[in-house]
């Protein structure tokens, strides 16, 4: 059985490991394959690519996003990705510039509760996007926290007291950016959303209709039922599977690359049938069958 991660994270954006490091550790670990899912950044893409020839390990060029459905938040998975993409680039650059306007805000919420922190001290923990873990990183260092998990709990997190939500782009813009790319969307975590049974077949169909190409039903926060569930509905909606950790490194230690808490295992050939799609996507896109598929999707 030859094993893949199609979900994880460098430090481009909050992870611990360097593109090059983290595809080291895939060689280490005996993966196949590797998709580089950094948030709101495709920095770390070059790098990863030339250590995967290196190295013998299919890279896969991947982002995720979060996105705004109404008032739900959910992150989404744009795959197989090309060397150089062009608008996506830009609408990343822009939310990157966007999450600095955030954490300053969310720094002025820590100042009046009695922590102050200079927006210096967090930038200077990070190499690309800069996020909360970053924050809670800084504030573990000044001794205002014991732990990110308390960061989090009480200040950073979407219930804490300096909490600010993020600027996002809505799930239709985000799926039309990556299909424009050439690439997959796949709706990441699904356990995230919190439902089951009805409701979350109601919403799976939805973004189904929005465009969404895949679920990633093996992920490694979910248990055998939720895995379960989440297959079925690839199934009912006709959405292909995808897998991975989302390893961070040393930022999350329990989670292993491509083995999650230990119970994770990602075949490849959920990699072939990824592949599979993305080929049928590209000759109907050739012979204009995607604009008759698109076509209930808004326009910009
Ligand atoms: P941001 O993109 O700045 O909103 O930060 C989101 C990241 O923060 C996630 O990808 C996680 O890595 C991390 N995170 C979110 N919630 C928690 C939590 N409760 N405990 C630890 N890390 C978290
Ligand atoms: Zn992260
Ligand atoms: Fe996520
Ligand atoms: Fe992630």
């Amino acid at each position: 059985m030859s094993l893949i991660d199609l979900h994880t994270h460098s430090t481009a954006s909050d992870g611990s490991l360097s593109p090059g490091e983290l595809v080291d550790m895939a060689a280490k670990k005996g993966l196949a394959a590797l998709a580089l899912t950094d948030h709101d950044t495709l920095d770390g893409l070059p790098e990863a690519r030339a250590a995967g020839k290196a190295r013998n390990i299919d890279v896969i060029a991947g982002v995720e996003l979060s996105v705004a459905d109404g008032e739900r938040s959910v992150h989404l998975l744009g795959l197989f990705l090309p060397e150089r993409p062009g608008p996506l680039a830009e609408a990343l650059a822009y939310l990157r510039e966007r999450r600095h306007n955030r954490n300053r805000l969310i720094l002025d919420k820590l100042r009046a509760l009695g922590v102050p922190l200079e927006y210096k001290a967090v930038t200077a923990l990070a190499k690309g996007a800069v996020g909360r873990p970053h924050i809670a990183q800084a504030m573990l260092a000044m001794g205002a926290v014991t732990s990110f998990k308390e960061a989090f709990a009480r200040y950073l997190g979407a219930h804490g007291r300096a909490y600010v939500p993020k600027d996002k782009l809505t799930l239709e813009r985000a799926v039309a950016l990556i299909h424009d790319e050439g690439g997959l969307a796949a709706l990441a975590h699904p356990y995230m959303l919190g439902l089951a049974g009805a409701a979350l077949a109601e919403i799976v169909g939805r973004y189904r209709d929005a465009g969404l190409d895949a679920i990633e039903a093996l992920y490694t926060e979910h248990s055998q039922a939720q895995t379960l569930e989440y297959l079925a509905l690839s199934r009912r909606f006709g959405l292909a599977v995808t897998g991975g950790s989302d390893y961070h490194g040393a930022a999350k230690p329990d989670v292993e690359l491509g083995r999650g808490r230990g119970n994770l295992r990602v075949d490849i050939s959920v990699l072939d049938v990824l592949r599979a799609r993305l080929a049928r996507r590209a000759a109907g896109a050739a012979c204009g069958e995607e604009k008759a598929l698109d076509s209930e999707a808004p326009s910009e």
